[in-house]
């Protein structure tokens, strides 16, 4: 039996997550639960799962769900605030975590799982973004295994080998990151002038959170992925290549030395990576309706729009620049994404801010936690300058 906490658990994520958990009793318990602001939905999950711990991250919310819950007759301890967060991750309540809150919000509790050990199944690629040097230190630190559930970086964890000395060791020659191009693909610049954030967020193949929606209208979304596949894999900038692929069927591939290409595919449901890396190296139900090729009938790819899709050479570019480029670009496309969706920024000046951002804000070291969140914050006041002064 595996104790699974789940942070974030109220999301997108989230629920896929505790779909699986629910359909496998004897395998799986939710043993702890956390999630922002959401008393009500965080409750209805926990009369569901009756899980020993649950987090609720805005502490001026904590006697809200103790007050909701004080009837259901639950052992569950309730906590809140940063600290408790921290404790989810790392407490003896579990041996699984499901890292799912989205943006640098998850970094502590990613880090502080991977600290402790445990199996880290990794959602939140902000936190690998903006850390990635630590996180990998962490993980070294706790002895414990990350596996990806970003479906892309599953994908290509199905398509290595187990046992693997470096990419080169095991004959890869590159990673093929396959994108959606999302609700935007084909478009031009001048068409996007007008973007709300309801067509943003309206994904053609995935149901998500708004602000990996926005980030896939963007294609910020493949460009914090490349930066992760670097870090997860090891993979040079030059061994990572995006491919535009509609039907979001392959979810990505390896090539090998050999000219062997390896993809995993799959109907798009965030199920069967969550299945997988529960379950890690069993393979389980995991409720997804099985692949119809028949009636797919045909698989698509072309090249990304870089120009009119300006993000994902920005975190090219960071990637390249190293040092504190990726936590950069990370800060200034989070504080872009929620002015757009808050309605104070166009959806074009997404792009401008986190590159005015990244020339703009100070090269500084990421050596600690501390550091790291120093360097966020100064680039998030940079970017809400930007933000402040953006014209189309
Ligand atoms: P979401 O907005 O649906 O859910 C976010 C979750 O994080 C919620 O449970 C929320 O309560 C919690 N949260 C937000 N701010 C928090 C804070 N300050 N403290 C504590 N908890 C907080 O988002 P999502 O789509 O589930 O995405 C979650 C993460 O997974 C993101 O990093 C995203 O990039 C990644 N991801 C999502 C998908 C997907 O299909 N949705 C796919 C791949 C990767
Ligand atoms: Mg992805």
């Amino acid at each position: 039996m595996k104790n699974v906490a789940v942070l974030g658990a109220t999301g997108s994520i989230g629920a896929s997550a505790l779909d699986v958990i629910a359909r496998h009793p004897d395998r799986f318990r939710a043993s702890a639960l956390a999630a922002h602001r959401n008393v009500e939905a965080l409750a209805v999950l926990c009369e569901r799962f009756r899980p020993d711990l649950a987090v609720i991250a805005d502490a001026s919310r904590e006697a809200e769900l103790r007050e909701r819950l004080a009837n259901a007759r639950l052992a569950t301890r309730i906590e809140s605030g940063a600290t408790a967060l921290t404790e989810a991750a790392s407490g003896a309540h579990c041996d699984t975590v499901i890292a799912a809150i989205v943006g640098a919000a998850g970094l502590e509790s990613t880090l502080a799982a991977a600290r402790a050990g445990k199996r880290l199944l990794l959602a939140n690629k902000e936190a690998v973004v903006m850390a990635g040097p630590l996180l990998l230190a962490a993980l070294r630190e706790g002895g414990g295994e990350l596996l990806p559930i970003d479906s892309e970086h599953n994908a290509i964890f199905q398509c290595l080998p187990a046992a693997r000395a470096g990419l080169d060791g095991a004959g890869v020659r590159r990673i093929l990151l396959t994108a959606s191009g999302g609700p935007f693909r084909g478009k031009r610049r001048e068409d996007l002038g007008a973007v709300t954030p309801a067509m943003a967020c309206a994904h053609p193949n995935w149901v998500m959170g708004r602000k990996i929606s926005v980030d896939s209208a963007t294609l910020m979304n493949k460009g914090l992925e490349v930066i992760e596949a670097h870090f997860l894999f090891g993979a040079a900038a030059g061994q990572i290549d995006v491919v535009v692929h509609p039907q979001s069927i392959v979810h990505s591939m390896v090539e090998y030395a050999d000219g062997s290409v390896l993809a995993q595919l799959g109907n798009p449901d965030m199920r069967t990576a969550l299945a997988h890396a529960l379950a890690w190296p069993d393979r389980i139900e995991a409720g997804v309706a099985p692949l119809d090729l028949m009636q797919i009938a045909r698989l698509d790819f072309e090249e990304p729009d870089r120009e009119t899709f300006a993000c994902l050479d920005l975190a090219y570019r960071a990637l390249g620049g190293a040092g504190n480029a990726p936590t950069v670009l990370n800060a200034a496309n989070e504080e872009a994404v929620a002015a757009f969706l808050e309605g104070r920024l166009s959806f074009l000046a997404i792009a401008h801010v986190i590159e005015s951002t990244m020339e703009t804000a100070p090269g500084l070291s990421i050596d600690t936690l501390d550091a790291v969140l120093d360097s966020d914050l100064t680039a998030r006041r940079v970017a809400q300058r930007m933000i402040a002064s953006a014209k189309d």
